[in-house]
This record gives C-alpha cells, structure tokens and sequence, in this order.
C-alpha cells in the first residue's frame, strides 16, 4: 500500500470503503499509515465513525455506515492525513494551512499525492473556523476519476510570485 521508498501511498484501495458505499455520497478517507501515539480523529467524528481499537498507535479504522462525509475530522488531524471525497460530484476535500487561503471559485493546480501537477481544480469551498485552529478545509472540484489521486493544490498566484 505505501511505497516506503518514495514514501507515499500507491495503491489507495485498501483504504476505501466498498462500491456501492462509494457511490452512496461522500465519505473520509484516512490515510494515516504511521503507528504513532496519535487518536485526535476518534473525538473529532461526531458520528463515532472512526476509532482505534486497543493500543493508541494501532492505525484508525473508519465504520462506512456510519460516515457522512460531513469533513468534521478533517482538519483536526495532525497529521494532514484525513480527506473527504465525493466520486458522484467530483469533489476532494483536503486540509490546508498555508495563508492566505484561496477563495470560492478560484482555479488552481490539482496535486497528486508526490506533488505531480493533475490538471486544473475549482476551489468551491473554504471552511475556516476557528474551531479549526488554523488549519482550514478547502473543497476542489476535480475531474471525476481524480478524486482519489489530488490530495493537494497549488494556487496560481503562487507560481506566478516565485
Ligand atoms: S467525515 Fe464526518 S462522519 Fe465521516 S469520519 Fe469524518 S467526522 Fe466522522
Ligand atoms: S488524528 Fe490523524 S494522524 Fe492521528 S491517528 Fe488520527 S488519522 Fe492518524
């Protein structure tokens, strides 16, 4: 599942739920595959969707019937490592801490998961409460078959100020 020499994950389906789930909506996909002394996921949920069973550093395990796909975890993890995506409308959404955030409607570069260019995406949604603590949840719109490959993006105006 993950590459331990490149050092990212190249085979996601293990990770996702079945797919009739799939196409039930939007749902978290968890990519945390450190055992690391870290649970901060399993209060974030408030459906109880996501726990670890026995020891702190046993990897978080996702219940499908019980998720959403209402983002609430998303930015509470630590480790950047919880997404939502939606495969019926072509959303991903991901954690995002760099300031200043991108906007509505705002075009950017989609991102793989080793940091290659995906195309175009849409930015349709900037969640950024302070309950959040500084790490805000922007919605892409990409291209259906993506949505399990972008899990970053660069803004444009990036680019252009390097
Ligand atoms: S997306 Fe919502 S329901 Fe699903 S695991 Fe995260 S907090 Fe729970
Ligand atoms: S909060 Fe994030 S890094 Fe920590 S166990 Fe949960 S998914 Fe993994």
């Amino acid at each position: 599942m993950i590459d331990r020499k490149v050092g990212y994950i190249k085979d996601i389906t293990p990770l996702l739920p079945d797919r009739e789930r799939r196409g039930k909506g939007p749902y978290v996909v968890v990519e945390c595959l450190e055992r690391i002394p870290c649970d901060p996921c399993v209060a974030a949920c408030p459906r109880g969707a996501i726990r670890i069973e026995g020891s702190i550093v046993e990897l978080p395990k996702v219940d499908y019937n019980l998720c959403n796909g209402c983002l609430s975890c998303i930015a509470l993890c630590p480790g950047l490592a919880i997404f939502v995506v939606d495969e019926n409308e072509g959303l991903v959404s991901i954690p995002y801490e760099f300031i200043p955030r991108p906007q509505k409607g705002e075009e950017v570069i989609a991102l793989s998961r080793s940091g290659e260019p995906l195309g175009n995406a849409t930015v349709v949604r900037v969640i950024d409460p302070p309950k959040f603590n500084r790490c805000a949840v922007i919605t892409l719109k990409v291209r259906k078959e993506l949505v399990n490959e972008v899990r970053f993006f660069r803004r444009k105006e990036d680019r252009l100020s390097m």
